[in-house]
């Protein structure tokens, strides 16, 4: 196996970090797991993760079609966790801050969000964007 450090910028290899969650049939423990999860599987173009990730409820009919669109213009730089707010492994929900550095169609660029997540069943999803 390739050690390679994982794309969301843990200091970690990929193997210990996002990839043991993108890879296998166990959910991301915590709201950030699973965030920095689905940004590395922005980089590796798993467009089945981030869909099975994504809350239920919140998935839209061209889901998977929009995030294939989104890979296809951009070139994921680096993470920036700014604030992480629950999401821990005794919580329900979790609402974290980011700020994603790409290189897109206009050139360097960033996207800033904070995002809401859920657990279901003990399964933590991502539920929506709140700006
Ligand atoms: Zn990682």
């Amino acid at each position: 196996m390739k050690l390679i450090e994982c794309p969301c910028g843990s200091g970690e290899t990929i193997q210990a970090c996002c990839g043991k969650w993108i890879a296998g049939k166990k959910g991301a423990p915590t709201a950030e797991a699973l965030m920095r999860s689905r940004y590395t599987a922005y980089v590796l173009e798993d467009v089945d993760y981030l869909v099975e990730t994504t809350l239920p409820a919140s998935r839209t009919r061209d889901l998977a079609e929009s995030i294939r669109d989104w890979m296809s213009q951009v070139e994921w730089q680096k993470l920036h966790v700014l604030k992480v707010e629950a999401g821990g492994r005794s919580d329900t929900e979790g609402t974290i801050e980011f700020i994603a550095e790409f290189i897109g169609p206009e050139g360097t660029d960033r996207h800033h969000e904070c995002s809401l997540f859920k657990k279901v069943r003990g399964v933590w999803f991502y539920a929506a964007a709140l700006q």
